[in-house]
Protein backbone atom coordinates (compact mmCIF):
# COMPACT_ATOMS: atom_id res chain seq x y z
CA UNK A 1 0.00 0.00 0.00
CA UNK A 2 2.89 2.23 0.87
CA UNK A 3 4.32 1.84 -2.66
CA UNK A 4 1.13 2.65 -4.13
CA UNK A 5 0.76 6.04 -2.07
CA UNK A 6 4.74 7.02 -3.21
CA UNK A 7 3.96 6.55 -6.65
CA UNK A 8 0.38 7.85 -6.98
CA UNK A 9 1.92 10.69 -5.45
CA UNK A 10 5.04 11.12 -7.67
CA UNK A 11 2.73 10.65 -10.80
CA UNK A 12 0.21 12.89 -9.86
CA UNK A 13 3.09 15.72 -8.98
CA UNK A 14 3.69 16.29 -12.27
CA UNK A 15 -0.10 17.27 -12.31
CA UNK A 16 0.35 19.61 -10.03
CA UNK A 17 3.46 20.75 -11.39
CA UNK A 18 1.93 21.76 -14.49
CA UNK A 19 -0.70 23.53 -12.62
CA UNK A 20 1.56 25.43 -10.12
CA UNK A 21 3.64 26.08 -13.23
CA UNK A 22 0.50 27.27 -15.19
CA UNK A 23 -1.40 29.25 -12.68
CA UNK A 24 0.99 30.25 -9.63
CA UNK A 25 4.47 30.58 -11.82
CA UNK A 26 3.10 32.32 -14.40
CA UNK A 27 -0.25 34.06 -12.33
CA UNK A 28 0.59 35.59 -9.09
CA UNK A 29 3.81 34.45 -8.07
CA UNK A 30 5.55 35.48 -11.68
CA UNK A 31 8.04 37.98 -10.04
CA UNK A 32 9.86 34.89 -8.53
CA UNK A 33 9.72 32.77 -11.94
CA UNK A 34 10.14 36.09 -14.42
CA UNK A 35 14.14 35.58 -13.79
CA UNK A 36 14.04 31.99 -15.34
CA UNK A 37 12.52 33.15 -18.55
CA UNK A 38 14.62 36.30 -18.30
CA UNK A 39 17.79 35.21 -17.45
CA UNK A 40 20.79 36.85 -15.68
CA UNK A 41 23.72 35.13 -16.89
CA UNK A 42 26.07 36.64 -13.93
CA UNK A 43 23.70 35.17 -11.34
CA UNK A 44 24.01 31.44 -10.80
CA UNK A 45 20.99 31.32 -8.32
CA UNK A 46 17.82 32.38 -9.62
CA UNK A 47 14.77 33.47 -7.67
CA UNK A 48 12.85 31.16 -8.96
CA UNK A 49 14.73 28.74 -7.14
CA UNK A 50 12.52 29.22 -4.50
CA UNK A 51 10.01 27.10 -5.61
CA UNK A 52 12.41 24.31 -4.58
CA UNK A 53 12.51 25.57 -0.98
CA UNK A 54 8.12 25.71 -1.01
CA UNK A 55 7.97 21.96 -2.02
CA UNK A 56 10.69 20.87 -0.16
CA UNK A 57 8.71 22.49 3.22
CA UNK A 58 5.92 20.74 2.09
CA UNK A 59 7.16 17.31 2.09
CA UNK A 60 9.16 18.34 5.12
CA UNK A 61 6.11 18.44 7.19
CA UNK A 62 4.67 15.48 5.58
CA UNK A 63 7.48 14.08 6.91
CA UNK A 64 6.65 15.31 10.33
CA UNK A 65 3.22 14.14 10.36
CA UNK A 66 4.22 10.72 9.17
CA UNK A 67 6.62 10.22 11.80
CA UNK A 68 5.20 12.37 15.09
CA UNK A 69 0.81 12.32 14.54
CA UNK A 70 -0.47 9.21 15.37
CA UNK A 71 -2.78 7.62 12.11
CA UNK A 72 -0.88 9.39 10.03
CA UNK A 73 1.85 7.50 8.82
CA UNK A 74 0.99 7.43 5.00
CA UNK A 75 2.02 11.10 5.02
CA UNK A 76 5.60 9.46 5.33
CA UNK A 77 5.06 8.32 1.90
CA UNK A 78 3.35 11.32 0.10
CA UNK A 79 6.19 13.61 1.60
CA UNK A 80 8.58 10.97 -0.21
CA UNK A 81 6.71 10.64 -3.08
CA UNK A 82 6.99 14.46 -3.45
CA UNK A 83 11.32 14.34 -2.65
CA UNK A 84 11.38 12.21 -5.10
CA UNK A 85 9.70 14.04 -7.79
CA UNK A 86 11.62 17.28 -6.82
CA UNK A 87 14.60 15.05 -7.56
CA UNK A 88 13.63 14.18 -11.07
CA UNK A 89 12.59 17.63 -11.38
CA UNK A 90 16.13 18.80 -10.49
CA UNK A 91 17.67 16.30 -12.43
CA UNK A 92 15.74 16.75 -15.79
CA UNK A 93 14.89 20.53 -15.56
CA UNK A 94 18.08 22.29 -14.05
CA UNK A 95 20.62 19.53 -14.84
CA UNK A 96 19.54 17.94 -18.29
CA UNK A 97 17.46 20.56 -19.21
CA UNK A 98 19.18 24.20 -18.72
CA UNK A 99 22.22 22.24 -18.28
CA UNK A 100 23.55 24.26 -14.85
CA UNK A 101 25.75 21.53 -13.69
CA UNK A 102 27.46 19.12 -15.80
CA UNK A 103 27.12 18.95 -19.65
CA UNK A 104 26.01 17.14 -22.56
CA UNK A 105 25.97 13.29 -21.89
CA UNK A 106 22.24 13.48 -21.97
CA UNK A 107 22.19 14.38 -25.49
CA UNK A 108 22.01 11.02 -27.00
CA UNK A 109 18.38 9.96 -25.43
CA UNK A 110 15.35 10.97 -27.39
CA UNK A 111 13.22 11.52 -24.12
CA UNK A 112 15.75 14.01 -23.16
CA UNK A 113 15.89 16.03 -26.55
CA UNK A 114 11.80 15.94 -26.82
CA UNK A 115 11.42 17.14 -22.83
CA UNK A 116 14.09 19.95 -23.79
CA UNK A 117 12.71 21.19 -27.24
CA UNK A 118 9.41 21.17 -25.31
CA UNK A 119 10.96 23.36 -22.76
CA UNK A 120 12.55 25.48 -25.01
CA UNK A 121 9.54 26.07 -26.34
CA UNK A 122 7.99 27.34 -22.99
CA UNK A 123 11.19 29.45 -22.82
CA UNK A 124 10.19 31.10 -26.18
CA UNK A 125 7.43 32.75 -24.39
CA UNK A 126 9.32 35.96 -22.39
CA UNK A 127 6.19 37.17 -20.47
CA UNK A 128 3.49 35.12 -18.22
CA UNK A 129 1.00 35.21 -20.71
CA UNK A 130 0.34 32.27 -23.59
CA UNK A 131 2.39 29.67 -22.18
CA UNK A 132 3.12 26.26 -23.74
CA UNK A 133 4.64 23.06 -22.36
CA UNK A 134 4.23 23.59 -18.41
CA UNK A 135 5.20 20.14 -17.84
CA UNK A 136 8.29 18.65 -16.89
CA UNK A 137 8.63 14.90 -17.13
CA UNK A 138 5.91 14.62 -19.76
CA UNK A 139 5.16 16.96 -22.23
CA UNK A 140 3.07 16.78 -25.63
CA UNK A 141 3.50 13.68 -27.54
CA UNK A 142 4.44 14.81 -30.77
CA UNK A 143 7.75 15.94 -29.47
CA UNK A 144 8.55 12.56 -28.25
CA UNK A 145 7.48 11.28 -31.55
CA UNK A 146 9.35 13.66 -33.26
CA UNK A 147 12.68 13.06 -31.57
CA UNK A 148 11.86 9.60 -31.87
CA UNK A 149 11.93 9.73 -35.77
CA UNK A 150 15.45 12.25 -35.19
CA UNK A 151 17.41 10.15 -32.90
ZN1 LIG B 1 7.57 29.14 -17.04
ZN1 LIG C 1 13.16 26.24 -17.55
Amino acid sequence: MNIIIFLATFFLMEGVTWCTHKYVMHGFLWNLHYDHHNKDKSKVMEKNDWFFVYFAIISMSLFYCGSFVSGMEFCTYIGLGILAYGIAYFIVHEIIIHKRLFSNWTQQFFYFKALQKAHRKHHSHLGPEDGECFGMLWVPFHYFKEAYRNR
